[in-house]
């Protein structure tokens, strides 16, 4: 790396990102291209000879960002977000310049200090109880991924019991979640060795507001247990990915607990929400859990990725995670004076990511912070009050957080035709490369083909949400005159 090449080029880059952002609001939010059309546009194979960095960026702005979904563009309410931020960036950029691969301490001590010190910090922000702190015998992780956190922790509930029973006994182990836990759990299980039909689903309706019933929890536990499976993880959700839902964590914390199983707490999305006092209650009960996953990559300013691990026992990962090969053996592993990460996660390599949530905490601190979950929130309000005011529209499941789900009602004698009338209003709406939201249907929400509109973009401000109700407006007024 020549020093003076990359100050040269890397302010070209920023410059070029600056600009990005500048105009995003010029793109279609929804990629418009067709399957298949990068390849009409890029050589068949690498180049012999070097090429500009101009050359680069040209193609990119002519060819690569006509393909891109633009996750940051304040007309973005689709999913989950996946923020950005000044500090976020900076923090990836300095990741990126130091390059380090931190698995054991010793690899770059400040890279497993900073993150433990981190965790730390975020967790204190959560009101995470103090088991989940370093300082005790648990303690956290930068994960990818919910879906990776949600199988480390998996990994370590299975071992954990077979320790006692015998790995025979793994076909007998069942795992509980409700029918709106995300699919990463299903997979978790799958790689994990669950048997598929021991992963068990419990439905959920509008009576608990689609969150797990602890009555149909302990239920289901009790006839497990009667035909001799042996019930050994439950992962909670708080703020599912359909609707938002909140599962009861005390009940369902007493009932693991009484059951000597794992609990884990999947707050992937509203996670970041339980830094404000006043949606910290979302996560009452959290002491009983034995895990506790938010991203930050999704609404805490964080680039992609980041995804905040805690645990109450850091052993129970590293007794199913460890590997010690001699090539990696060092004085201060073998005297147990430090945390490899290594031992906490699926891969060997890991990157310096707690640098850019370092960066978020520090430059824009916690009330910046809660402003911005507060601004989200209070824009999804917007946005449910206007669209409840149109009576051609219906909202189908209770808004806790930055999501509104809904629907557009048909005229009565067409009833028979809700689904595919809203599947119509989606691809209209994101078709028009004015907005882009999404849809959900594996949801009891009545059976509904339901639409989200999810706020959650560092960009969007109030005229967006307008924008985005008046287009959908527009375009409902249009296929309603259609049937
Ligand atoms: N859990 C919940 C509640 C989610 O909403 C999501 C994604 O939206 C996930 C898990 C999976 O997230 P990841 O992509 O980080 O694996």
């Amino acid at each position: 790396m020549d020093a003076e090449q990359l100050r040269e080029n890397a302010h070209k880059m920023v410059d070029f990102i600056a600009d990005y952002y500048k105009n995003i609001e010029s793109f279609p939010v929804l990629s418009q291209v067709q399957p298949g059309y990068l390849h009409k546009l890029l050589p068949g194979s690498a180049p012999n000879q070097p090429e500009s960095l101009q050359d680069v960026l040209d193609d990119v702005q002519t060819k690569i960002l006509p393909g891109v979904t633009h996750w940051q563009s304040p007309d973005y309410f689709a999913y989950f977000s996946s923020n950005s931020s000044v500090a976020g960036f900076l923090g990836e950029m300095l990741s990126a310049g130091i390059n380090m691969v931190g698995f054991s301490w010793i690899t770059s001590p400040a890279a497993t200090e900073l993150e433990m010190i981190v965790l730390d910090w975020l967790a204190k922000l959560l009101k995470l109880p103090d088991d989940f702190l370093s300082t005790g015998q648990g303690g956290g992780v930068i994960q990818g991924t919910a879906s990776e956190a949600a199988l480390v922790v998996l990994l370590a509930a299975r071992d954990k019991v077979l320790r006692t029973v015998g790995k025979d006994a793994i076909g007998k182990l069942v795992a509980y979640a409700s029918d709106q836990t995300h699919s990463s759990l299903q997979k978790a299980c799958q790689i994990g060795g669950i048997h598929p039909e021991n992963c068990r689903l419990l439905k959920t309706d509008k009576s608990t507001e689609y969150a797990l019933s602890p009555e149909s929890l302990s239920a289901a536990i009790s006839h497990d247990i009667a035909v001799g499976l042996i019930p050994f993880f439950l992962c909670g959700t708080v703020g599912t990915t359909s609707s938002t839902a909140v599962d009861p964590l005390p009940a369902l914390g007493q009932i693991t607990k009484s059951n000597e199983m794992w609990f884990h707490v999947d707050a992937a999305y509203a996670g970041s929400a339980c830094i404000c006092p006043e949606y910290r209650h979302y996560i009452d009960g959290i002491e009983e859990a034995d895990s506790f996953n938010m991203n930050a990559h999704k609404w805490f300013l964080t680039n992609f990725d980041c995804s905040a691990l805690w645990v109450k026992d850091r052993n129970a990962l590293i007794q199913s995670l460890s590997t010690n090969p001699e090539f990696l053996r060092n004085k201060a592993s073998e005297a147990n004076l430090v945390v490899d990460y290594k031992d906490w996660q699926i891969p060997l390599g890991r990157r310096f990511r707690s640098l850019k949530l370092w960066m978020v905490l520090r430059l824009y601190g916690l009330e910046n912070l809660q402003s911005y979950i507060r601004n989200h929130i209070a824009l999804a309000k917007h946005f449910e009050e206007l669209i409840s005011q149109d009576p051609r529209f219906q909202v189908v499941a209770p808004r806790k957080f930055s999501l509104v789900c809904f629907c557009l009602l048909p005229p009565h004698d067409k009833e028979d035709c809700a689904n595919i009338l809203n599947a119509d209003l989606l691809d209209a709406v994101n078709s028009t490369g004015k907005l882009f939201i999404s849809h959900t249907k594996c949801l009891v929400l009545s059976g509904k083909y339901t639409l989200r509109f999810a706020v959650g973009a560092p960009l969007t401000e109030e005229r967006h949400v307008n924008e985005a109700l008046k287009v959908l407006q527009d375009k409902a007024t249009s296929l309603l005159q259609t049937l």
